[in-house]
């Protein structure tokens, strides 16, 4: 088996474990709709999450009261994924958020334990007001995606990125793009 695909499956194996705790997650957050910038109990319970599982969480991030970041691993690519829980006024969480909030964590648990194996950081990053108050915005503008790459949950849920360290089997690819060091920082290749 490669290296990719060993990684792979350990990542699964440690989601299929949780998999009863993130669906209560799930379910707790879609019974508790909190619209855009109110989301208290929802980020809460994500933070609380995110502790328990050993990430160092930062609540309150970039002045934001729902907002939260947390951290696990310590190599030099780092990898974000951010957790969405707000709801739509009237209709609670016909988006989904729930789930992309509950993906979100899953990611995390599978990701924190391969982070030393693939020399890399993970930063989850709680943005709140997904739909129409602009939190990731505010978040950019605030300094919290200095990171290597970024991705919502709905996105990788339909095209997986992978990656890994070079000279490990597979460079760092998302979406299609094969990236490249160049000034400290994994760019996109043109190749
Ligand atoms: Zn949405």
């Amino acid at each position: 088996m490669t290296a990719a695909a060993s990684a792979k499956e350990a990542a699964a194996r440690s989601i299929t474990g949780t998999e009863a705790s993130l669906l209560e997650l799930s379910r707790l957050i879609h019974a508790n709709p909190e619209l855009g910038f109110e989301e208290e109990r929802s980020s809460g319970w994500c933070a609380d999450f995110l502790d328990t599982h050993g990430y160092s969480v930062e609540r309150g991030t970039c002045d934001l009261d729902t907002a939260f970041a947390a951290t696990a691993g310590s190599g030099p690519l780092t990898i974000a994924i951010c957790a969405e829980y707000d709801a739509l006024p009237g209709i609670g969480h016909a988006c989904g958020h729930n789930v992309i909030a509950s993906a979100a964590m899953g990611a995390a648990l599978a990701l924190a334990l391969l982070a030393d194996d693939l020399g890399i950081t993970v930063r989850i990053l709680g943005t709140p007001a997904e739909e129409g108050g602009g939190g990731k915005i505010l978040m950019l503008e605030r300094g919290c995606h200095a990171v290597d790459l970024a991705q919502s949950e709905a996105k990788l849920s339909r095209q997986p990125c992978a990656t890994s360290r070079p000279p490990a089997p597979l460079a760092p690819r998302c979406h299609g793009l094969t990236l490249r060091r160049m000034s400290g920082r994994w760019l996109p290749s043109e190749s």
